[in-house]
Parts: C-alpha cells; structure tokens; sequence
C-alpha cells in the first residue's frame, strides 16, 4: 500500500531492563519490521541488530548530566519520520511509561494525526530478582514504591518522606547523585538502619551490587564504584540478596 494512503504510526515499545532477551515478544516482531527507530541510551543497542537492513536507527538518548536530544527535537523527529516513512518505532530503556515521557510523546503524536501503540517493558527494578531481592515478600513488604530521585527541578522527591514512613519497598530511580541526601532523610526520621541495596546495569553481564543500610548509601556504592545506571533499594526484603 502506498504510504501516503495509510495513516502514519508511532509505536512507543519498551526495550527492557538491559538484557537483549528480556523484550517482549510482540516487541522483537516489531522491531524486525521497523522502518525508523528512535533510541534511547538505556536501550540495548544490540536490539537494533534485529531490525532490517534498510532501516534507519537515530540515537536520540538524554545522558544523565551531559548531551541530550530536547524533548522537542524527539517529537519532530517522530512526525517527519511517521509522515515521510508510514511508521515510527520509538524505542526505550526498562518501560516507556515509568519515568520515561513515553506518554508525552504518544500525545503529541495523536495530536499531530499519527495512530499511537503502545507495547509495554520490562522495567529497571523488575530485575532485582537476579540478585536475590524480591520486590514483595508476604513476610516483609506488601507494597513497592517507585521513587524518582531527580526531579525537573532537581530537588529530592516529596513522595520519598511519605514512603519513609510506611513498611514498603523504595526503589528510586535516577537517584545516583542523591545518595547522600537519601540516607540523610532516612536517618533523620530514625530509620537509617533499614537494610539497602544498590544495582548497576541490571541484568546485563556488567551488572554490580552491593548492600548494606540505607544510611550508608554512599559508602555502599563507593564499595563497589556503583554509578548511573542505578537503582536503589531500600527495605527489608534487601537483607535476602546474596
Ligand atoms: N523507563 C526506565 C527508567 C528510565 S529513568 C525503566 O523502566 O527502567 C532512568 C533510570 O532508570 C536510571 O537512572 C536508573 O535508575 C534506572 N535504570 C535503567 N536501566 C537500568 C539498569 N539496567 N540497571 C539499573 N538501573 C537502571
């Protein structure tokens, strides 16, 4: 069918925690027939070997504290490519919709007349498994919260003070640069000694841990040389790792 005749398509796809292998199945199939992808940093580049030959791969990734494609740039991107091409593949690290603006850009889309999809991911914390933690446990948390550590003002999430409080799983996100400031709010509110644990590059044969209390953080990424890509896990159900 002709291009021009069929209304164009963004498919916003989760790439998963790292792991090649860890994409869902209706997301590898997608992938083999892409025409454009637009990828993210975190996104495993090796899901790009699975596309087409003649397929366009365009990196578009925001480094955590160096260069970034602004969120506008992306958006054009999509338009000029779902119009030009017929379909978009918008690929990104762990799931589009946790902490990922995912959904901005599926409602920028729509507006603009392009038919959206939306195929979920494996998120960052789900791999938490492979080192021993099981995010609920009937015997020490019946909850998770996930917990962004930078915001877009760059300030320490408020949610982080209520979730203090309860007996769930915090996991932050994007909070490697705030180790300090989030021992010193669980210690200030007495609960410095709930154990903790730090995963780098989940689930990816570089993948580092290391555990200890939360209010030690610091010295428990120092411990390994954890950094970005981290999350970290605070709870009980952290004292179980291996
Ligand atoms: N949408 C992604 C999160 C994007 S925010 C997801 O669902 O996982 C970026 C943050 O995700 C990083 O700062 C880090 O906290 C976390 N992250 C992503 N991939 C990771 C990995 N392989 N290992 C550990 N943390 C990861």
């Amino acid at each position: 069918m002709n291009i021009l005749e069929r209304i164009p398509e963004l498919y916003v796809l989760g790439a998963g925690p790292g792991d090649p292998e860890l994409i869902t199945v209706k997301g590898y199939r997608i992938l083999q027939k892409a025409k454009v992808v637009l990828y993210d940093n975190l996104a495993n580049k090796e899901l790009l070997e699975l596309t087409p030959e003649d397929c366009e791969k365009i990196y578009v990734g925001k480094q955590p504290y160096g260069d970034y494609t602004p969120q506008e740039q992306i958006h054009e991107l999509i338009k000029h490519f779902a119009f030009t091409k017929g379909s978009v593949v918008r690929l990104k690290g762990g799931d589009p919709f946790i902490f990922g603006r995912g959904f901005e850009e599926i409602l920028f889309a729509r507006e603009n007349g392009i038919k959206t999809y939306f195929i979920p991911g494996i998120t960052s914390m789900q791999a938490s498994g492979s080192v021993d933690i099981p995010l609920t446990h009937r015997a020490m948390s019946e909850s998770v919260w996930m917990v962004t550590g930078t915001k877009k003002d760059g300030l320490l999430s408020a949610d982080l003070k209520l979730a203090i409080q309860s007996n769930a799983t915090v996991v932050i996100y994007m909070g490697m640069k705030k180790l300090d400031e989030i021992a010193r709010a669980y210690i200030e509110s007495g609960n410095g000694n709930i154990p903790a644990a730090i995963i780098q590059n989940a689930s990816k044969p570089n993948q580092k841990s290391a555990r200890g209390f939360v209010k030690n953080l610091p010295a428990i990424a120092e411990s390994k040389a954890l950094t970005y890509p981290a999350i970290i896990i605070i709870g009980a159900v952290t004292s179980l790792a291996n």
